[in-house]
């Protein structure tokens, strides 16, 4: 305590110079942005039985301090001057001369019409926030397989949800192309339709910063942060984006903490899982990891296959399955490449009014087909036999032994061999640091199994052709 320097004393002028001190610390404490945002405004007004009375400008700002800094601020108050016993906060319009909401003591206020029409705006706000969705993203032309049932699944649960969310965050993640954005639209079709009171707002992690930035500079962040308070359902897109930036994650965490805290569903994308994302501060990281982390695997040739099937029908063109199961052989980046191979053989063949077949295909596609062709690393090697199997990328590298990580390593080993020009030492460290005996068993081993197993020969051998593209 400080109280011999600065003796308890409860004067409006002293209190004022307290909160001073107090906001100094706290602004240590919060960060700068979360000072300026919400610390910053209030303003004390009395003191009065114990207890300092702050005015703030909106209802927002009001709960928001109430819910997130009340108890801290009494909390180091009290140990500078005992004679504070808790704080009140009330909203006082900054620039007409409404009359003033009252102190809310806690949550759950009654509300007045203003306070409705606040929020209706507020809400209309958000929608027009919202970017546009595409309405080809629905959960009916979402094709499931096995990389992607996950997700998919989890996505239908928050999508379907009526009361509380059932699990917050939803964390989608996923390399480029495999659906993200197509499922969070699909979530916010779907909620629109069955429950179109509810509020989604969808948006880019790019552009929720832009917006922040910009309201930073006109100086209206209270009206930015209103916009988020009427949502049901928020979607940020992409979030590794804000990874390293500092002020708008601060701002992403204290939405994202308002809206759960009040039982607001979120759903979020990344291209990486919350703990894989640098630069993502550790706070941020566990409460992203805190709701239901589902990521989407590479695609499997099943899966390609399966979506080149739908989309075909989908867009009425006469083609050949051949030519689907070719494409779903040589196309294998990610699911917009393949559509855009498909659209591009559809497209070409009615221009020049000839039948779509195998030759014609691989004709149209000549170029596509030459960028997949590219010489093929050990890394490719490891990545597509860790997707073809189902198991971590980080399982050609460890230590584990059960068969059904040790096989796809093998294979691994093996393709590796027989594609690039490494020598088996050099395998053997590209695969975690392995002895070039051990590379050798797997060859050999891998060899082995083909001439016994049919099955097992042809998945290896389409694996080999995938690689070779
Ligand atoms: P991401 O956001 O993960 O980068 P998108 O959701 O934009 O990927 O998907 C890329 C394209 O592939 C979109 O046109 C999307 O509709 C399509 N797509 C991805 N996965 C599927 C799927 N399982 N079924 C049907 N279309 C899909
Ligand atoms: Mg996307």
């Amino acid at each position: 305590m400080t109280s011999d320097k600065n003796p308890p004393s409860a004067t409006l002028p002293e209190i004022e110079i307290q909160w001073r001190d107090v906001c100094a610390r706290l602004r240590g404490e919060v960060g700068d942005t979360a000072w300026q945002s919400w610390l910053k405004p209030m303003a004390v007004k009395i003191f009065e039985g114990g207890r300092v009375r702050f005015s703030v400008p909106t209802r927002f700002m009001r709960d928001w301090v109430l819910d997130n800094y009340a108890d801290r601020i009494a909390k180091m108050w009290r140990e500078l001057n005992p004679a504070v016993l808790g704080l009140d906060v009330l909203v006082q319009a900054e620039r007409s001369a409404a009359p003033a909401d009252g102190p809310r003591p806690g949550l759950g206020a009654g509300s007045s019409a203003a306070a409705n029409a606040t929020v209706a705006r507020a809400a209309a706000a958000a929608h027009s926030l919202s970017a546009p969705l595409d309405p080809r993203n629905t959960f009916d032309a979402f094709v499931v397989g096995k990389p992607n049932e996950f997700a998919w699944a989890a996505a239908k649960r928050v999508a379907e949800a009526t009361k509380a969310p059932p699990f917050n965050p939803l964390f989608l993640y996923g390399g480029v192309g495999l659906g993200k954005t197509h499922l969070m639209h699909a979530i916010a079709w779907y909620i629109r339709t069955h429950q179109p009171k509810r509020n989604v707002l969808y948006m880019s992690a790019e552009k929720f910063m832009y917006r922040f930035i910009r309201a930073l500079r006109e100086q209206n962040t209270v009206d930015f942060k209103e916009q988020f308070r009427s949502v049901d359902v928020l979607m940020i897109d992409d979030v590794q984006f804000i990874a390293g930036k500092d002020s708008t994650q601060e701002e992403f965490f204290h939405t994202f903490n308002a809206l759960v805290d009040q039982g607001r569903q979120i759903v979020i994308s990344a291209d990486k899982s919350p703990s894989d994302l640098e630069g993502m501060e550790e706070r941020l990281i566990s409460r992203l990891n805190c709701g239901l982390v589902a990521d989407i695997h590479a695609t499997t040739y099943e899966l390609r296959l399966g979506i080149l099937e739908s989309k075909a029908e989908q867009l009425g063109g006469a083609v050949p399955h051949k030519v689907l199961e070719f494409l779903a052989h040589r196309i294998t980046s990610n699911v917009r490449e393949l559509e855009g191979a498909l659209n591009r053989v559809i497209a070409q063949s009615q221009l020049v009014g000839r039948e779509i077949s195998l030759e014609t295909a691989q004709d149209y596609l000549k170029d596509l087909l030459r960028a997949n062709d590219r010489r093929v690393t050990i890394e490719d090697i490891q990545k597509r036999v860790a997707a073809h199997f189902n198991v971590r990328l980080a399982d050609m590298f460890s230590e584990r032994r059960s068969r059904s990580v040790a096989r796809p390593r093998q294979i691994a080993m093996y393709l590796a061999k027989q594609l690039t020009q490494r020598s088996l030492p050099e395998i053997g460290r590209k695969f975690g640091g392995r002895d070039h005996t051990t590379v050798m068993h797997a060859v050999r081993k891998v060899e082995e199994l083909r001439t016994q197993d049919q099955a097992f020969a042809e998945d290896v051998d389409m694996l080999r052709r995938m690689l070779e593209g």
